[in-house]
């Protein structure tokens, strides 16, 4: 099955990237983007091991989530959060890597149900060049962090980005070094925040190489989108 084979073929590709950028093997999770994919497509990679799973729009990923319910998945929250849809990505996901909004994280901290671990959080990073107008700035990074500090339901993981797209290995890199250099910075007074949510099926090589630890993929695994 092409799912399968897919699968195979990224993983073979992670572990090659994380030797060739001296990355620890096992350093790097692959998150599948299943956002427009059927239950029957996520569940044929769940057959082959995948536990990770990311979904952009909060009302087809709680059909999924439902439907397949199988406790050892790991669902992410990867798209635009509308903050009426705060109360149901609380109750239903486990990562949320688009917070670019105290508002929104206010939300989230006082909806995740208290029986549940704190939800972990990426702040979404506007690198200069991206396309969509979501994320924070990089100089307003450090006071941002400051204002989640209250949120004791949140566990801030660390950053996520989404560059503009580029067809250049060393034009891709650059955004995710920036990312890079800036968790480091952070990590000095939080050692705590382990985790570089970047790169896609495009970009996943330059990502790796500037130390990435979650990638997303969505096209190299499932094949192209019909849609969004
Ligand atoms: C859709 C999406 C992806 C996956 O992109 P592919 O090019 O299909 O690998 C990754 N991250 C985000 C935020 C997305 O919306």
């Amino acid at each position: 099955m092409k799912i399968t084979d897919n699968l195979a073929h990224i993983r073979h590709e992670i572990k090659l990237l994380e030797k060739r950028y001296s990355r620890g093997a096992g350093s790097v999770c692959l998150l599948a983007v299943s956002k427009t994919r059927s239950v029957d497509e996520i569940l044929a990679a769940i057959q082959e091991g995948q536990r990770h799973f990311g979904e952009n729009y909060c009302q087809e990923a709680l059909e999924k989530i439902v439907a397949i319910k199988i406790p050892e998945l790991v669902w992410h929250f990867i798209g635009p959060i509308q903050s009426n849809k705060t109360r149901q990505i609380a109750a239903h996901f486990d990562w949320v890597h688009t917070v670019d909004r105290i508002k929104i994280a206010r939300r989230l901290d006082e909806m995740r149900p208290d029986n549940l671990q704190p939800l972990n959080i990426c702040i979404q990073v506007n690198i200069s060049g991206e396309e969509s107008k979501a994320g924070i700035a990089i100089d307003a990074l450090h006071d941002f962090m400051e204002e989640l500090k209250p949120f004791k339901r949140l566990k801030v993981r660390g950053l996520m980005a989404l560059p503009a797209p580029s067809s250049n290995f060393d034009e891709q890199r650059k955004p995710f070094a920036i990312l890079n250099q800036k968790l480091q910075e952070l990590r000095l007074a939080r050692p705590e925040l382990d985790t570089l949510s970047m790169g896609t099926t495009q970009d996943m090589a330059a990502a790796i190489a500037e130390g990435a630890t979650i990638v997303r993929i969505g096209t190299a695994l499932f094949g192209p989108r019909n849609s969004g």
